[in-house]
């Protein structure tokens, strides 16, 4: 068996289709459609993917504001400025990103941000929302992953066994969440699990959320199972490459998501989906 591709590329860029439809709907009702992002310091991972969310929104016609800061600005002046932010009614969505200087904590940052506004979906109400099946923003990455499985045409999950590799805040639980609120049966697993590959043999879904290479082989997949990649690695030659052992699995999966041009683009795709949202949440109709 040769896998089929989830395209991340061809779909995100129906999500951002879909997104510029509906931004359009909205500024004919007089409403812009406005992302607030706030960089700190000069990672410079950061600045790639600040840039690129912010090029992602003005090319589907929402606004996107960045605010740079230097390193050295205290965790009291980034709070004042996410409360000012909290109260300006023309910003729709706010994301500061992350890491910031180790001198800040993250975790009372992200809670400063109003949940109504929270379009990383990294706030405790929203996790809690997610948690209880109560309607909230999705972290991106997770909700990118659903859309590929929805794309294949997996939506109600009834009777498939999803396997999860990795349990960070921001992909591994919330992806695993979301898979149990479509009704699969759910495995989470982490660095100390025993012998992983008895448990993704049994998957007829198994999510790579690692950031290690070669995490899944061929070995360890069910014959048509179907394979999300979310890991972002860099092989021995500098190129950017996801958990699974890509050229081993995909002649066992029925389906597999590459890397790059897998999760990548869909996770940058439901920032916008999130971002419209937040808009279309705050229009009276
Ligand atoms: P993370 O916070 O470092 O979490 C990694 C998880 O993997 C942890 O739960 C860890 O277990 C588990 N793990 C480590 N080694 C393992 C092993 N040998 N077997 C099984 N589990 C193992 O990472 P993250 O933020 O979730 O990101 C994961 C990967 O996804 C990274 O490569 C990241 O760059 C990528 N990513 C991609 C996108 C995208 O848009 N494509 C977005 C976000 C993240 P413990 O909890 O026990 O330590």
């Amino acid at each position: 068996m040769t896998a089929q591709l989830i395209d991340g590329n061809a779909l995100a860029s129906s999500v951002r289709a879909e997104v510029a439809h509906r931004v359009q709907a909205l500024k004919a009702r007089g409403v812009q459609p406005r992302l607030s992002i706030i960089l700190v310091g000069e990672n410079s991972a950061s600045q790639v993917y600040v840039r690129s969310k912010v090029a992602d929104s003005e090319q589907t016609g929402l606004a996107a504001t960045l605010e740079r800061y230097p390193a050295e600005l205290t965790e009291a002046e980034l709070l004042a400025r996410i409360a000012t932010l909290n109260a300006d009614p023309a910003v729709h969505g706010i994301l500061v990103q992350l890491p910031l200087p180790a001198h800040m904590n993250a975790n009372a940052v992200i809670e400063a941000i109003a949940p109504a506004k929270d379009v990383d979906g990294f706030h405790v109400a929203s996790a809690g929302a997610l948690m209880v099946g109560q309607p909230g923003f999705r972290p991106c990455t997770p909700y990118g992953c659903m859309r590929m499985l929805e794309s294949i045409g997996l939506r109600d999950l009834k009777g498939k066994h999803a396997v999860v590799i990795g349990r960070s805040n921001i992909v591994g639980k919330p992806m695993a969440m979301m898979l149990l609120a479509a009704n699969a049966t759910v495995t989470i697993c982490h660095s100390g699990t025993p012998d992983l590959g008895a448990l993704t043999r049994q998957a007829d879904i198994v999510v790579a959320a690692v950031g290690k290479r070669k995490v899944l082989t061929a070995d360890m997949i069910k014959p048509g199972a179907v394979v999300i990649d979310v890991g972002m690695n860099r092989d021995d030659a500098g190129k950017l490459c996801g958990d699974v052992d890509f050229a081993g699995v995909q002649a066992v999966a029925g389906w597999i998501t590459p890397v790059p041009g897998g999760v990548g683009p869909m996770t940058r795709a439901m920032l916008l989906v999130n971002t419209l949202e937040a808009a279309e949440s705050a229009t009276p109709p």
